[in-house]
């Protein structure tokens, strides 16, 4: 019997249309595994961010299914939409850090929020600093850190909960491609950790060194650009 990689995000015939009248969504319909890692790409304005917001809650469809883990994102009560936000992990572009905590503080406060014991935190942050390859920086403030380092700093708060979904806007926009290219590989690791990534971004370079699956926003559907399809430029 063929073992089935269970769908962690499905969205069914979602269609979300802002009170301004501005469709950010048609009719979209799409399945993302656990350990798959995908590309999301498109111009601004064509949705992307929308898709994203749907997964955590921040907005909800006017028509249409959203399922993240098994749970009905649409439906579910007020009081269950934390424990839907501990699911998905944040990785912005700007990085978002607190300047006056340490590298080690800033992943802690993640774990502190989620209400994790002070044993939990004292064994999961320094594991998942070292993962990201930043052990060393443990006690360093941010301003102290490179970029492509805050970039590991911001991936390590994002996992530190164990998420099943990490999301990461446009990750690579503040750094150089060596740096980027350093990022992007981390992330792909993650994925093979049984959680999804799905990564928004407009580096071209980046798409065509990691080959993966990559899906178009275009006018609020989304598209599956097939292997040997070059990616329209214009879209990025
Ligand atoms: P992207 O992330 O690809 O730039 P968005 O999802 O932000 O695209 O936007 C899709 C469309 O929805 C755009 O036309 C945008 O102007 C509109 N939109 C996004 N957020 C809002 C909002 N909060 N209120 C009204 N319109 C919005």
């Amino acid at each position: 019997m063929r073992y089935e990689v269970p769908c962690l995000i499905r969205l069914q015939n979602v269609s979300k249309t802002y009170n301004n009248g501005a469709k950010a969504l048609i009719d979209v319909t799409l399945k993302i595994k656990n350990g798959e890692f995908v590309f999301l790409v498109g111009p601004s304005g064509a949705g992307k961010s929308t898709l994203t917001k749907l997964l955590y809650r921040e907005e909800i469809p006017n028509r249409g299914q959203v399922i993240l883990d098994g749970k009905n994102v649409v439906r579910m009560r007020p009081r269950d939409v934390p424990y839907l936000r501990r699911k998905s992990g944040m990785v912005f572009q700007d990085f978002r850090l607190l300047p006056r905590k340490t590298v080690a503080e800033n992943v802690s406060f993640a774990l502190e929020v989620g209400g994790a014991s002070n044993k939990e935190i004292k064994r999961a942050v320094p594991a998942v600093l070292s993962m990201v390859g930043l052990a060393k920086k443990a006690d360093v403030f941010p301003e102290h850190l490179s970029g492509g380092e805050q970039q590991r700093v911001c991936i390590a708060r994002a996992i530190v909960n164990n998420p099943v979904l990490l999301i990461a806007d446009e990750p690579t926009g503040n750094l150089d491609p060596e740096t980027s290219e350093g990022i992007i590989r981390l992330l792909k690791d993650i994925s093979t950790t049984g959680r999804a990534v799905i990564v928004a971004t407009h580096n071209y370079t980046i798409i065509k060194r990691f080959p993966a699956r990559t899906i178009k926003c275009e006018n609020g559907k989304l598209v599956e650009v097939k292997d040997d399809e070059e990616i329209d430029l214009e879209i990025l």
